[in-house]
């Protein structure tokens, strides 16, 4: 069986290697001429990513042992928490070259234009010259604005995106622990980061659904860095609502914005939903069906996310606050957020005082 897979970012090569490895005939079109350029990620991984078994010495950058959350009120909370920073160039790399080595084939400067009929029409870039084939499966895995589910309906109006902003400073950092900054004054719609590479070089940036430059412009001139390169990207926000399977093309990744809505990662539930979605190929599994279990912590990510939508900066130190006791530590320690549910649950049996957030889900 011929399957043709739109885009070679990490999440469309993963799932090219899965099915190339288990036999079948995958070409991978991305319109890039390099795999993993431009980078627009910040490239941090939870510990959950040990569960794929892929984490390799090439594309990691760091290993941080601390997570340190600032107030709007300048409180700070550090929490204990092993999380990787990636370079992104290479981890694309990483992912194309084991698609590769399983057998499929990566067209680079092909462009997916367009659906005609059961035709797809890619352009070769180099040539400036269209190709048109008829492959048994599509899997429009081309990111938060991909063409191929514009082109198959799979997008509705209410579909909404953040956008990323961040820059590589140079400065003093301490390279075991990276920031977050919340509050209405850093960025009302998501947090600010300060993602240390190492003791002299870090990614800092802001997400958010509006306004994302001057909060980022603020950000950075606040904390008096130097930039050294600027970079920005889309993030899809997750819709509960989003059909993964239209005719015979499966929507995969950013593309179908399995992001986590409180921090906008991606990159694990993508590789998860990969799995998920070779697995229904291989094995002629319901993939709607299949991805319930992770559509659940969506979900979960996409409530919470409309809870902190509504938060005050008083909201933000007084969460900060209940989040830094020597309980909530020790259970924010134990879990990472890939699962929110058993930390919300946990967390709301040890500290009745979080139940004040509730009128937020009203
Ligand atoms: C500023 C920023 C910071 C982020 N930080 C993190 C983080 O720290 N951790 C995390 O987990 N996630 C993070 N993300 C999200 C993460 O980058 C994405 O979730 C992840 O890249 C999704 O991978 P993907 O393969 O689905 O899509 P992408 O990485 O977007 O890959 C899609 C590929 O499709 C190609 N393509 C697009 N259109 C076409 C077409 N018409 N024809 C052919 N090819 C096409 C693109 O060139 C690209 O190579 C961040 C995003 C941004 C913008």
């Amino acid at each position: 069986m011929h399957i043709s897979i739109i885009g070679a970012g990490p999440i469309g090569c993963y799932c090219g290697y899965l099915l190339a490895k288990a036999g079948y005939s995958v070409d991978i079109y991305e319109e890039h001429a390099e795999i993993g350029l431009p980078i627009q990620c910040t490239g941090l991984l939870t510990r959950d990513f040990d569960q794929l078994n892929l984490l390799k010495e090439s594309f990691l950058v760091n290993t941080f042992q601390e997570v340190e959350v600032n107030s709007p009120d300048g409180q700070k909370i550090v929490i204990p928490q092993t999380e990787y920073l990636v370079d992104r160039h290479k981890f694309d790399q990483y992912f194309a070259e084991l698609a590769r080595k399983a057998g499929a084939k990566i067209y680079l400067r092909h462009s997916f234009v367009r659906k005609e009929g059961k035709e797809l029409l890619v352009k070769e870039l180099k040539k400036n010259q269209e190709l048109r084939f008829s492959p048994e499966i599509v899997i429009a895995a081309d990111g938060p604005l991909s063409k191929t589910a514009h082109a198959y309906g799979f997008y509705h109006p209410q579909r909404q995106n953040y956008y990323g902003i961040q820059a590589i400073v140079e400065g003093k950092f301490n390279p075991q622990r990276y920031q977050t900054f919340f509050g209405r004054e850093v960025c009302p719609d998501l947090f600010g980061w300060i993602v240390p590479e190492s003791k002299t070089r870090a990614r800092v940036g802001v997400a958010s659904r509006k306004d994302a430059k001057k909060w980022f412009d603020t950000f950075v001139q606040k904390q008096g860095f130097k930039i050294k390169e600027t970079q920005a990207g889309v993030i899809p926000l997750y819709h509960p609502k989003q059909k993964l399977k239209i005719g015979n093309c499966y929507l995969l990744g950013d593309a179908s914005g399995f992001v986590k809505a409180t921090t906008l990662g991606g990159i694990i539930p993508g590789m998860k939903q990969a799995e998920i979605l070779a697995d229904c190929i291989a094995n002629g599994k319901d993939y709607e069906r299949a991805t319930k279990s992770l559509r659940r912590k969506m979900n979960l990510h996409l409530r919470l996310r409309n809870v902190f939508d509504k938060f005050e900066d008083k909201d933000w130190d007084k969460l900060i606050k209940i989040l830094g006791k020597p309980k909530m530590q020790r259970l924010l320690e134990q879990h990472t957020r890939e699962n929110p549910l058993p930390l919300v649950v946990k967390a709301l049996l040890n500290e009745p005082r979080l139940l004040y957030f509730g009128k937020f889900l009203v």
